[in-house]
């Protein structure tokens, strides 16, 4: 690359701006995608899985975000990709090993995502007993709405959501069925991993998953205060 061509990516196009948590007064560069599998019993049973006794935990790249107005690309890998509405927590402080009690003093906002997910590689994986990356990786798959700083939420487990697709309801969440509450899933995680400014965590889906086709509307709703609307393409 020339350095005339790399002044341009690195100074003239707002490469930030692509990767920040949208909505937030601070500026917070999305660092880690943390993905909790099986949160709500419903779900746990629709696609057969046993209700898990610990949080299930996966990770996505940071290239799987794309924001309201944007598009979820469809992989060329994939004959079977579904959406997953979740609440996602975006964190605002480094931690380890946090309590439980203390882990809500780590959240700068809450927002509505989507765990895009190609069910067909995911299940492909699982009866192989091999992790879930590539059904949950690929480029657009975690759309995110703007978030709300977290001190205009005054309970994250009082919260419902719902998803429109082509202007039909197909889920409707309810927090307070989560099986492992936010605070429980930060402590949880912290105690694996530092958690750091910029951390999403997308909490899992209730049930009503379903796949997605080229030229569908999706609209998420996070308790009337943010939306996130994204096409398929
Ligand atoms: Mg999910």
């Amino acid at each position: 690359m020339s350095s005339a061509l790399r002044l341009f990516y690195h100074i003239i196009l707002p490469m930030t701006d692509i990767i920040t948590i949208p909505g937030l007064a601070r500026r917070l560069r999305i660092n880690t995608i943390f993905g909790i599998g099986r949160n709500y019993v419903a779900h746990a049973r629709e696609l057969q899985n046993e209700v898990p006794k610990t949080p299930v935990i996966f990770i996505k790249p940071v290239t799987t975000i794309t924001y309201s107005g944007n598009n979820i690309r469809l992989p060329f890998q994939s004959q079977d990709v579904h959406f997953e509405t979740e609440l996602v927590v975006a964190i605002g402080n480094t931690g380890k090993n946090i309590i439980v009690q203390e882990a809500l003093d780590y959240v700068e906002g809450y927002g509505i995502g989507i765990d895009v997910t190609a069910r067909d590689l995911q299940q492909q994986a699982k009866e192989k007993s091999l992790p879930w990356t590539v059904s949950k990786g690929f480029d657009t798959f975690a759309p995110i709405s703007n978030f709300i700083p977290a001190g205009e939420i005054e309970d994250p487990q009082q919260l419902t959501f719902e998803l429109e697709v082509n202007g039909q309801i197909k889920q409707r969440g309810d927090t307070s069925k989560m099986i492992f509450p936010v605070a429980h899933l930060i402590s949880e995680l912290s105690h694996f991993f530092t958690l750091n400014p910029g951390d999403l965590i997308f909490t899992g889906t209730p049930e009503g998953v379903g796949p997605i086709h080229s030229g569908d509307q999706l609209k998420a709703t996070l308790s009337g205060k943010t939306t996130l609307e994204v096409g398929v393409s």
